[in-house]
């Protein structure tokens, strides 16, 4: 887990980056704003009740006796209650007359179609539950997803709810080995995956790194196979079943059971910077009530007329949250895409965002970089205007990638909210209030109404306004997540050792001078210069404001002079050359006049690609093992391994060179 560099840092992380931008709401939105200012002031006289009025936006075939039950660090929430969660994502919006309004817009890679609505919905997951049932899962089973973008994905994941087994969905990105360890660790006995899918105008497969982690693996006892390229497969008699086959023949009628609140729904993977990857174990009732509030008071969600688009991967905690579970229950329609942005063109999104006329589109900062690489001449093909709210999440947004963010997108119109959360967290913790904060460029601003976030320092005080920290939450809240799959104690180390009752995401921030939360990246990437603990966020995003540079990461290598030094990679913008030492020294420069002479990179080196993970988060630390020349550690959840190789190459090169 994280380590912040100890010994001589001044303050636990500096505040360097001062931002004086800020945009109002605007005027028709706020008037209209499902969340107005007095649902903070609810939240804080009274949480649990206020948590409570959320939970009752959910179908509930018991009702809870008890909000909170809560041995730190252990949390039940609504217990006595029992719900079905797809039954509330589905069936209770066809019950209320609400059949015919579209759940999906699922627009495939090559052009091809479908639009499916909350009755077509709902006969598909009844349809696979009684499928699951016939392949002898049972509830409390795991089941393996691990398939393309997809309607049947969403419908597996459902069904699975729907009888009370525990979905377990691997990226379908990810190799055999990953899927592997994820299958023995979860013990689950079916997988449900496809032939492939398409990423980058071509079919790419699933079946064989599902074949390839099954061999040996006796405990997965099926194969469920969704037919979706037409690619070749290997067929293993008696283990493998094809979804037409098994699924197409079930009824449509399924009698679903009420689970209890506390009942698993899903476990979830982070990759795990060291050891073996965290199974993230989140719960039924308490999840489902947050993913379902955030997503309605976040995107300011009107489910008659918007039209919700997140632009991840299902196989991604923010695929779960904001594709499946959090629209569904509030009966939104969305917008579900299953390949590249930039295939055929690099205006695909804005094309997506023109077609089907979507209102409010969620994705992360590397998305928005790499358009800013590509040009503001894409999006300008495209009439956007039906956009009124945007939201971002993975990593911390650049204020300079806000900014193109808001003026390419959002035609300066839209506001931004920047989702501070975690798979951890299951849902939205931190973010601005589209109606009623004033959004500040690169500041996820609040929690919550009803969550409790502070940023401490090493000893677990509240910083003042003006001071970077820690952030950490003092409560518990719905959606957390209820342990690390089979490993309490890891749970308890993980999250809960560094200090003594509060939970610890590993990551930095920092209170400005008007107390609004600004989030700094992960504490273990924070760079100690000459006595200054330094976050990457802040450097890279003075470099991203650089006009000639698209995407910025920087980490620290030890250094003899000042401990450690600052190394950046930079990508440049597709308008920009490709940089001299003029160049470099004018970025250098220009890191100095935004932070001050402590923030200045020792080197900056001009890169084409960044290493990154298959969520698109910069690895930071490879990019530390290139600058300390050491052996690369760990690389398997990289996309693309031999860019990193190259990249490490181009290091040494320039080392020759430099100084
Ligand atoms: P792993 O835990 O497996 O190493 P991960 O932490 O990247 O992977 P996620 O749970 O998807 O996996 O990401 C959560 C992390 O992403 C947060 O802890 C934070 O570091 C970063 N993050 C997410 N959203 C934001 C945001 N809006 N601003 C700043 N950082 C963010
Ligand atoms: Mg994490």
């Amino acid at each position: 887990m994280a380590e912040t560099p100890q010994g001589q840092g001044q303050e636990t992380l500096s505040n360097l980056l001062q931002e004086s931008r800020s945009f109002p709401p605007p005027a028709d939105l706020a008037a209209d704003a499902n969340v107005q200012a007095d649902a903070y002031d609810a939240a804080s006289a009274d949480r649990l009740r206020f948590w409570e009025e959320q939970a009752r936006r959910l179908q509930w075939e018991q009702p809870w006796s008890n909000v909170l039950e809560w041995n730190p660090p252990f949390a039940k929430w609504f217990t006595g209650g029992k719900l079905n969660a797809a039954v509330n994502c589905v069936d209770r919006h066809v019950d209320a007359g609400r059949g015919d309004r579209v759940a999906f817009y699922w627009e495939g890679e090559p052009g091809d179609t479908r639009a499916i609505t909350y009755a077509d919905l709902k006969d598909m997951v009844c349809q696979a539950a009684n499928a699951l049932t016939e392949l002898g899962v049972n509830k409390g089973d795991r089941v393996a997803v691990y398939m393309p973008m997809i309607p049947e994905t969403v419908v597996a994941m459902l069904a699975c709810a729907r009888i009370g087994a525990v979905h377990m969905v691997v990226f379908g990105g990810f190799s055999v080995d990953a899927l592997g360890t994820r299958l023995d660790d979860s013990e689950a006995k079916l997988v449900i995956t496809a032939d492939g899918g398409y990423r980058r105008g071509k079919p790419s497969s699933l079946k064989p790194a599902v074949d390839d982690a099954v061999r040996d693996r006796p405990a997965v006892e099926n194969v469920l196979v969704v037919r979706r390229t037409g690619q070749e497969v290997e067929w293993n008699e008696g283990r493998d079943v094809w979804w037409h086959d098994i699924v197409d023949r079930q009824p449509t009628e399924h009698d679903a059971e009420a689970h209890d609140a506390e009942h698993p729904l899903y476990i979830m993977y982070t990759s795990g910077t060291t050891a073996k990857p965290k199974g993230i174990l989140h719960t039924t009732g308490g999840y489902l009530t947050q993913v379902a509030y955030t997503h309605w008071a976040v995107f300011d969600l009107k489910p008659e007329s918007d039209v919700f688009w997140t632009a991840a991967d299902i196989g991604w905690v923010t695929g779960h949250s904001y594709i499946v579970y959090g629209p569904l229950a509030n009966g939104a329609t969305s917008v579900m895409y299953e390949g590249t942005p930039d295939t055929p063109h690099k205006a695909r999104f804005w094309e997506i965002v023109q077609k089907y006329g979507v209102t409010l589109a969620y994705m992360a900062p590397t998305a928005i970089r790499t358009f800013m690489k590509w040009g503001e001449e894409y999006p300008a093909q495209y009439d956007l205007s039906s956009l009124r709210v945007l939201g971002s999440v993975g990593e911390p947004i650049n204020p300079e990638a806000y900014m193109w963010y808001r003026t390419h997108i959002g035609g300066n119109r839209t506001p931004i909210v920047d989702t501070w959360w975690q798979t951890e967290t299951g849902a939205i913790m931190v973010t601005p209030m589209p109606g009623i904060t004033h959004g500040k460029p690169g500041a996820a601003m609040h929690p919550i109404p009803g969550v409790v976030v502070d940023v401490v320092d090493e000893s677990g005080e509240s910083v003042p306004n003006g001071h970077g920290g820690l952030i950490v939450v003092r409560e518990p809240w719905p959606a957390m997540l209820r342990g690390i799959w089979g490993d309490p104690e890891r749970y308890k180390k993980t999250y809960w050792s560094r200090f003594e009752g509060l939970y610890f995401p590993g990551d930095g921030a920092k209170r400005d001078e008007d107390g609004d939360l600004w989030l700094l990246g992960r504490v273990d990437d924070v760079m100690l210069v000459s006595g200054h603990n330094i976050s990457t966020t802040e450097v890279e995003s003075a470099l991203v404001a650089h006009n000639k540079v698209a995407e910025a990461a920087v980490t620290g290598a030890s250094d003899p002079v000042t401990g450690q030094a600052i190394v950046a990679f930079v990508i440049l913008r597709s308008e920009a050359g490709d940089g001299g030492a003029d160049m470099i020294k004018e970025l250098r420069d220009h890191v100095g006049a935004h932070l001050g002479p402590i923030a200045k990179p020792r080197q900056i080196l001009v890169v084409p690609e960044l290493p990154k993970t298959r969520s698109g988060k910069i690895m930071r630390r490879l990019l530390k093992d290139v600058a300390e020349n050491r052996e690369l550690g760990d690389v398997s959840t990289l996309t693309d391994a031999q860019s990193i190789e190259t990249l490490k190459e181009a290091f040494q090169e320039s080392g020759k060179s430099d100084e």
